[in-house]
């Protein structure tokens, strides 16, 4: 299973490409020079995704979709279960990438069962996901609607928050399974782009991963890397010079691009290149 973490700045762009070549794709941020789908289709000459899944409606989880739209075939899209009116409720105004996004959305009429679903084939990964109804909070945040994925190979956990903040954590800590799969995560990549309100201390009674990853770009309000990296056990990760360091928190701010690997025999190997 390959796991690429997109250097989207402020924004999150993630890929999963299992070991029967399944793609996976998890948010579509994109930065002015760069665009995730177009380097899917130019660099990896792909261009069927099996499934899409948006964490949530911000602009920042969806920069790419023209290109997405245009340049990628998508069997499977998987978004917060949100109407319109109640999109409205909580944003004052749509998003030029939100209003594609919505128009978008209206070519997939034919409901999907879960990823969790035992009668989809990705190649012993397992998926999981959860996410928070609208009408579990007396004031909804959109981010606290973030569908959240599991992703589990050869014993390892990867946990795509989308931008939980405290209150859908909290909420979602609730569930016994969640908290179950949260105990085993590995790698955690960090809710709201490692911003403050993203970081739940509940969390973290549950679950010591070994590394944390954060989508988040240089002049983004101070992120909570410090935090993270008091809950992280650490993992060594290969450098662009090919340098292996004990790492605890990986940033695309300052990594770039993080990609991992984890192998038929359940090595994981994370690299700061593409
Ligand atoms: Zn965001």
């Amino acid at each position: 299973m390959r796991v690429i973490n997109f250097d989207v700045e402020h924004g999150s762009s993630h890929i999963i490409r299992t070991p029967n070549d399944q793609i996976v794709i998890i948010d579509a941020g994109s930065t002015e020079s760069f665009s995730p789908a177009i380097y899917l289709k130019d660099t990896w000459g792909i261009t069927n995704i099996r499934w899409f899944t948006l964490t949530h409606h911000d602009a920042d989880h969806l920069t790419d979709i023209n290109n997405v739209a245009e340049h990628l075939r998508v069997q499977t899209l998987h978004s917060p279960e949100i109407e319109i009116d109640e999109l409205n409720l909580v944003y004052d105004e749509f998003s030029t990438p939100l209003e594609v996004f919505l128009e978008y959305k209206k070519n997939f009429t034919i409901p999907a069962p879960p990823m969790s679903d035992p009668n989809y084939d990705w190649g012993g990964v397992q998926f999981a996901t959860f996410g928070n109804k609208i009408n579990d909070f007396e004031n909804p945040n959109i981010n606290d609607l973030s569908v959240v994925t599991f992703a589990s190979y050869m014993g390892w956990n990867v946990i795509f928050p989308g931008d939980l903040e405290t209150p859908g954590w909290s909420k979602l800590l609730e569930v016994d399974e969640f908290r179950d799969r949260l105990g085993k995560v590995d790698i955690f990549i960090a809710s709201h782009h490692g911003r403050e309100s993203g970081f739940c201390e509940d969390v973290f009674t549950y679950c010591t991963p070994q590394i944390v990853i954060l989508s988040d770009k240089s002049n983004s309000e101070s992120t909570y890397a410090e935090n993270y990296r008091n809950a992280t056990k650490g993992l060594n990760v290969t450098n662009s010079s090919g340098v292996v360091n004990k790492r605890y928190v990986l940033t695309t701010r300052s990594d770039g691009a993080i990609s991992l690997y984890i192998d038929p025999q359940g090595r994981c190997f994370i690299n700061t290149s593409l």
